[in-house]
Formats: C-alpha cells, structure tokens, sequence
C-alpha cells in the first residue's frame, strides 16, 4: 500500500507558467492532487515580485521568493532597493532570491562581470539578512566562490537551488548549514555525478522543487513543468537514497517548512 506523501515544490516560477497562458487553477489542483501543497514561486526584481505577491494572495498555498537575478547587469539602484525591502516584509514572502553567481557563457547574451555579479549578490545578502529570511541562491559555474561567501555568513540561512554540484560539493554544503535543493535534471541519463550527490546529501539538507516551466523530469523531459512533477523528482530520490518516497518527502517537507518558516497546510 503506497503511503500519502506531503510535498513542498521549494522553487519555481509560476509567474512565467501564468504569463506563458497557463491557468494556475489546475495546474495546483494537478498539484494538491500529487501532494503538493505548498509551492514557493521565485520573482526576479521589483515588478515580477509585485505579480508574484499578487498570486500569492489570491493562492493560500502560494509563498513567494524576492531576488536579483546574477545575469542582471547591475544591482538595484536606491529606488528599486526600497521597493525590494518593501516587498520582503509581506507576509506571504518567505526568502530572499534567486540571487547569486553565473559564470556560463551564453551565445549572444553578455556576461555581468564577476565583480558586479559580486557587488549585487552581497548587496542582496544584506537585505536578506536584514530582513531576516533565508536566500536562494543560484550557482552556476561558481561552486567555490559561493560557499566562500555563505561560509562568511555562517548565520545566513541558505538553500542551493537547482544544486549543480556532486557529492563532494553536497557534503560540504551541508556541513556549512546549507539545504541542496534538487530539481527534475536529477531524473536525466546524463547526470550521473548530481545523482551522487543526491545519494550523499544528509537528509536535513535536502528538498526537492521542480524550477517549473524549466527541467521537466524524466518522461515528462522537454515539455513544460509544474509543481505538481516534484512528486516525480522525489520518488527518483527516494529510489537513489534506497529509501521510501514518504520517508523522503517528509524530511524534504520538513526541511523546506522550516528554511522558509511555512505553516502547516
Ligand atoms: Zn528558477
């Protein structure tokens, strides 16, 4: 007999799902249907975060995520920093990001300078700080330069969204206090190194999300994701770990509730 299992999809963009002529109302059905309920949507800057918190008021089970995106060209400026910290104190947003470092080249797309990238990520952090949330941070090519960086801010509560890293970079995130947040790329042939570090990842420090529309798992690959799909990442997991789906999805549940100060459903 196959347990009910709780869900917590700990990333995604909901705002690019409604705006790519999605309609919410059943993909969350899809969603609590799966066990999923509860699902944090990331906003980048002012104007999506603004559209986040709307979804987030009319979705009870919506919680939102504020951040500047490291591809940005430049931080925030006073105006939009005001506006960013305003935001941070609505009840429904629960962390601060994506923010943080992106080291791939891109054809056609410039690359921020590192040293920019680097001025908005701490900018970001100070804000997140205080505003007393945690940051979800995204890594891209810059493994080492980030856990230098939260390894400053021992403090600082920090997820790693869409965790790129292998099992090495999970046990030593971990033993900094930081959560490894692992999305559908974990279900891919080619992913061999990410799965070991879904194996070794102490299970304090793990959630799962979907980063929908992005990285549908396996079978689902190129089609557009949703929160509901979290439940298939999970179970992936649950099957590296030689663990029990609901085993998995408790401690993750547990562990996102708790990085983002969810209450119960
Ligand atoms: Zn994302």
């Amino acid at each position: 007999m196959t347990e009910p299992i709780t869900l917590v999809d700990a990333h995604c963009h909901l705002t690019t799902l409604a705006e790519g002529g999605q309609d919410l109302v059943p993909v969350l059905a899809r969603a609590h249907a799966a066990g999923v309920h509860q699902v944090v949507t990331s906003a980048d800057g002012v104007e999506e975060g603004r559209r986040a918190v709307a979804l987030a008021e009319r979705f009870t089970e919506v919680y939102v995520t504020v951040g500047w995106h490291p591809s940005r060209p430049r931080p925030p400026d006073d105006l939009e920093t005001s506006a960013l910290t305003d935001l941070l104190r609505h009840p429904k947003v629960v962390g601060v990001g994506e923010i943080g470092l992106d080291h791939l080249a891109r054809p056609g797309i410039p690359v921020t300078p590192a040293s920019v990238q680097l001025e908005q990520f701490r900018l970001l952090l100070d804000l997140a700080r205080d505003a007393r949330l945690g940051v979800v941070v995204h890594d891209r090519l810059a493994h080492d330069e980030i856990l230098t960086e939260l390894g400053r801010r021992r403090d600082q509560a920090a997820l790693l969204h869409c965790f790129s890293g292998d099992a090495g970079l999970a046990r030593r995130a971990a033993g900094l206090g930081l959560i490894c947040s692992f999305a559908g790329i974990v279900t891919f042939r080619n992913a061999p190194g990410l799965r070991q570090a879904a194996q070794a990842v102490p299970a304090g420090h793990l959630v799962v999300e979907t980063d929908a529309p992005f990285l549908s798992p396996e079978p689902y690959r190129g089609r557009p994701n949703e929160p509901a799909r979290v439940a298939v990442t999970a179970a992936r997991i649950a099957a590296l770990r030689g663990e029990c789906s609901a085993t998995v999805a408790t401690a993750a549940t547990a562990t996102a509730r708790t990085f983002y100060h969810l209450p119960e459903p």
